[in-house]
């Protein structure tokens, strides 16, 4: 049993998953390889940077989780189900309890249809993906299961992307410790 398993292992769930790890909790990112900021070569609008590939981002990302001794694998989820105790999260090759499930795999969401869960039409125009899951404000979809990044917002931009993911993993770690989660280093 996972504490924390993140699906996708772009922008927004890496960074949910490097707050989850940061934290102590057990945390596993399962990702299919093709973030979207992937082959972005030059992002200029990012604080902190002059400039950033997108693929540093990621190796970035995926090596800060592993620092925290959170784990990242190259699997595709095929289906994700609630189960009495969390979720149960179907890949290509393993099957793998999680108490709680963040979403970050962008227009991807078929293997949500076992899930009773809500989506809405993208109102913002001519974005590829052409629905987005519904959550409450404080990005959680349902009791354990957390949505960030373009999964649920339009905005298309990294920034967000990372702001989303620590959202959605501050009130996930909220929520489970019943007392507002700070992270100060010093
Ligand atoms: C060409 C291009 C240029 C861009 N340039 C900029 C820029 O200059 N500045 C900027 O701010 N933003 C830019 N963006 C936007 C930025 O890439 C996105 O806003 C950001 O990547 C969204 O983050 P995300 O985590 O929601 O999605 P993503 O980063 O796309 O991550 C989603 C992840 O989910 C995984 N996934 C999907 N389905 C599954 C599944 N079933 N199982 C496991 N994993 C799954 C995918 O493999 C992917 O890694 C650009 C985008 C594009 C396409």
């Amino acid at each position: 049993m996972k504490d924390v398993v993140v699906i996708g292992g772009g922008i927004a769930g890496l960074q949910a998953a490097v707050y989850t790890a940061k934290a102590g909790e057990d945390t596993l990112v399962l990702d299919s390889d093709e973030s979207l900021v992937y082959n972005t070569s030059n992002i200029q609008n990012l604080v902190g940077h002059d400039y950033i590939a997108g693929q540093e981002l990621l190796r970035n990302g995926r090596e800060k989780l592993e620092d925290f001794n959170g784990e990242f694998r190259e699997e595709k989820v095929e289906k994700l189900e609630k189960t009495d105790n969390g979720f149960l999260v179907t890949a290509e090759e393993n099957e793998y309890e999680a108490e709680y499930v963040v979403l970050a795999s962008a227009g991807m969401t078929d293997y949500l249809k076992p899930l009773d869960v809500e989506f809405e039409e993208s109102k913002e125009g001519p974005y590829w993906m052409d629905r987005h899951i519904v959550t409450d404000e404080d990005n959680k979809v349902m009791g354990g299961l957390y949505a960030a990044g373009l999964i649920r917002y339009w905005v298309y931009q990294t920034a967000f992307a990372m702001g989303d993911g620590t959202k959605a993993a501050v009130n996930l770690l909220s929520d489970k410790y019943g007392e507002p989660y700070q992270d100060h280093d010093t």
